[in-house]
């Protein structure tokens, strides 16, 4: 089906954050096939892991313990504060997880009139049915009615909506702490923290969409971590295996309590060749000093982007972004800039309000940040060349 508007570019290979084009020319990765190969291209230590797994055991189903999946999960939930885990192939999955884990935790405690997840403008958090109508955007939901029934949707940010929303149906909010497919959108620390009381005053779950923004991608493992609060939900997958799909739904042992033996399933979740793949990506992650890494490098990328919008204000309206989910509002229209980036040795991709989304693997240093901005330099330079 010609559902992807496809470049005319194939890769015959990757290396670190750069991708080797079939018409022979090398392209610096700031896509990472959609914030997903976190540690770049072709790692050696994930080369060395799924060669090692291959050779033993890619799959046996969940109808065994998988001892590699325990450890992920022990090793994310120690990290994240959650309790347990339910491992899936997309985030899309893990987020229709959490629907569920929602749904059952309050038809258990015997309200089951409360279903309703209130969400943000401008969200994403899915294609399957009920993530679409979680994301609520008309481009995406258009031709797919009726909706799933269940979702609300209030302004990012405003606390406001968000009370005047909660009904006595209400049961969930759920939130991306920064907005990836939305337009790099980032909620504030208060914003979060507010989100937390009033969860906590009605009896709601809070759910933290971090397919995107999490896995280290703003320079701390899950993006909310900037804010000290904890969340009943998170959900995870595009980095998480490095370019291997694997998602997972984490949540505290309360929230879990309805997601007994054959309550959800899966047949691929968590297999052992993902969860190896995802322990490796770990192990590198997890390493002393990786997130500040991250961090640092990306307040470089900030500071570069916001020279660049001084320089052409009438191309670039404002950076925006945190860490390494990072871009800039476009004065010209993005599904123009991105080609033409593309043809001067950049990938990247759009995102909402009219923003090109740079979203490199997380093992970047400065230098490759200053080869990206010499590029987009280029490219700005040639745009005003053309107005
Ligand atoms: N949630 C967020 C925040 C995302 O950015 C995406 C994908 O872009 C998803 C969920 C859906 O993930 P997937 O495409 O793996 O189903």
């Amino acid at each position: 089906m010609p559902l992807a508007r496809r470049a005319n570019l194939a890769f015959s290979h990757g290396e670190g954050p750069y991708l080797y084009g079939l018409d022979g020319r090398k392209y610096l990765d700031f896509l990472a096939g959609i914030a997903v190969c976190s540690l770049g291209h072709a790692h050696p230590y994930l080369v060395k892991t799924i060669q090692l797994q291959a050779e033993k055991l890619w799959h046996c189903s969940n109808h065994f313990r998988i001892p590699d999946q325990e450890k992920l999960a022990e090793r994310l939930a120690e990290r994240t504060g959650m309790d347990c885990a339910f491992f899936c192939n997309s985030g899309a999955e893990a987020n229709e997880a959490g629907f569920k884990l929602i749904r059952k935790y309050f038809d258990d405690s015997g309200k089951p009139e409360r279903f309703r997840v209130i969400t943000v403008e401008q969200a994403f958090h899915g294609r399957t049915l009920a993530t679409l109508a979680a994301t609520g955007q008309e481009k995406y939901t258009k031709g797919f009615e009726p909706m799933v029934d269940g979702f609300d949707k209030v302004a990012y940010g405003n606390l406001n909506e968000m009370r005047a929303a909660i009904t006595r149906e209400t049961a969930a909010i759920m939130i991306e702490p920064v907005q990836g497919e939305g337009g790099l959108r980032v909620a504030s620390d208060e914003y979060l923290r507010e989100l937390r009381k009033i969860c906590d005053e009605f009896g709601l779950l809070l759910f933290f969409d971090q397919v995107q923004c999490g896995v280290g991608r703003t320079g701390k493992f899950c993006s909310h971590e900037w804010s000290g609060v904890k969340p009943d939900i998170i959900t995870f997958a595009k980095g998480l295996g490095g370019g291997f799909p694997i998602g997972v739904c984490l949540s505290t042992r309360q929230a879990a309590l309805g997601m007994t033996a054959g309550v959800h399933g899966t047949t691929f979740g968590g297999n052992p060749l993902a969860c190896a793949v995802a322990n490796s990506v770990l192990d590198i992650m997890f390493m002393p000093g990786f997130f500040e890494h991250v961090h640092h490098v990306g307040v470089h990328l900030r500071g570069q982007l916001s020279q660049l919008a001084a320089e052409f204000p009438h191309i670039i309206m404002e950076p925006r972004g945190r860490g390494l989910l990072a871009g800039f509002q476009a004065k010209v229209p993005n599904t123009d800039i991105v080609p033409q980036l593309r043809a001067n040795g950049l990938l990247s991709t759009v995102a909402g309000d009219n923003c090109i989304r740079l979203v490199p693997p997380l093992i970047i240093t400065e230098t490759h940040v200053d080869e990206a901005i010499a590029i987009i330099r280029k490219t700005c330079q040639e745009f005003k060349a053309s107005v």
